[in-house]
């Protein structure tokens, strides 16, 4: 499969009264065409800054791009200007977020507001875009499209909402979706039709997806790749199998007993994981889950660990994959 969007090196900061926060540090990574990428971790650990950051969604300042090269379908966009990313936005990628409510214009029927993405990003008239818009109704699995289509926001349930906000997104048939948090406001029966939706919707529409969430359970399947985000850094990532039956980074480790799972084959007791990520004014120099991690060693403290490959598609950062490690038992992996 072909490159879709290449991060290199990305590193995004704030400029804060009190300081910096580096919110994003040497981010890197590819969505393939037609791939679903899940990017993890907990609140705050810039996942989804990692993606605004690509999309320039934040004010700069206070927002700052600090480094690092961002490539969509060849075209080097962190290059681009405010205007050019405008016209990406919406047609090339389309996103959606937690809260449809916060998106959506309350006072402009769904009908409109999905005309609205279509007339501003392809030469049709009027009439044809609220036709499709229609067709994006059906698309979406929102049953009588006709008489829906002109209701207002705050006529539609939750996951109907969640569903318009899909519709407009995929209106112009973008070649990436961004989805961050798309399911968490949701009650769990309508989280899980919202995630059938847009896997189905992937593989119609061959989009590639990066689905952002702190929930592990809601990725597994969904996502045919994950990357596990902490402090701003990428500490591990692989396949879903690899990161769900080889995790590698105890941090990963934490954040599997942290999470229920969906489908709920494993009823094990939840373990949540114990303290506050570090400060992002001022990154610890070693690993930056040190002061969380029962493994740690001497060494983790006073240098970043390198990632190692595992497999060509699993990379983990962490001290114990040094060969002069000591070893320790991964609680994941079945005794030899
Ligand atoms: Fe724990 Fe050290 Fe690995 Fe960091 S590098 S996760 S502190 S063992
Ligand atoms: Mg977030």
């Amino acid at each position: 499969r072909e490159v879709l969007l290449d991060v290199q090196n990305l590193e995004y900061s704030f400029d804060t009264y009190a300081g910096e926060v580096k919110a994003v540090r040497d981010v890197s990574f590819q969505v393939m065409k037609g791939e679903s990428l899940a990017i993890v971790g907990e609140s705050g650990c810039g996942k989804s800054v990692t993606m605004q950051a690509v999309m320039r969604l934040n004010p700069e300042p206070p927002g700052r791009f600090k480094g690092g090269r961002i490539i969509f379908d060849g075209k080097e966009i962190s290059k681009f200007n405010e205007r050019q990313m405008q016209a990406i936005r919406g047609s090339e990628i389309g996103m959606i977020f937690q809260d449809p409510m916060t998106s959506l214009n309350p006072t402009m029927t769904i009908g409109k507001q999905i005309a609205e993405v279509i007339l501003k990003h392809q030469k049709v008239t009027r009439a044809e875009a609220m036709k499709k818009a229609k067709e994006m109704l059906d698309v979406v699995g929102i049953p009588n499209a006709e008489r829906r289509i002109n209701q207002y926001p705050h006529e539609f349930s939750g996951g109907m909402r969640q569903r318009a906000m899909i519709a407009i997104a995929l209106a112009c048939r973008p070649k990436l979706l961004i989805a961050d948090e798309p399911t968490t406001a949701l009650d769990v029966t309508i989280q899980a039709q919202i995630l059938d939706l847009m896997k189905d919707l992937q593989r119609e529409f061959n989009t590639s997806i990066i689905m952002i969430t702190h929930d592990l359970g809601v990725v597994a399947d969904i996502a045919e790749r994950i990357i596990v985000m902490y402090a701003g850094k990428i500490i591990e990532t692989g396949t879903s199998d690899e990161i769900f039956k080889h995790p590698q980074h105890p941090y990963t480790w934490g954040l599997l007993k942290s999470v229920p799972r969906l489908d709920a084959q494993n009823k094990e007791k939840l373990v949540p994981i114990v303290g506050t990520p570090p400060d992002l004014f001022a990154p610890p120099v070693g690993c930056p889950f040190a002061a969380r991690c029962n493994y740690a060693m001497k060494v983790c403290y006073e240098a970043q660990p390198e990632y190692t490959n595992e497999t060509d598609t699993h990379k983990v950062a962490c001290w114990l994959k040094h060969p002069y490690a000591p070893k320790v038992k991964n609680p994941f992996e079945k005794e030899a």
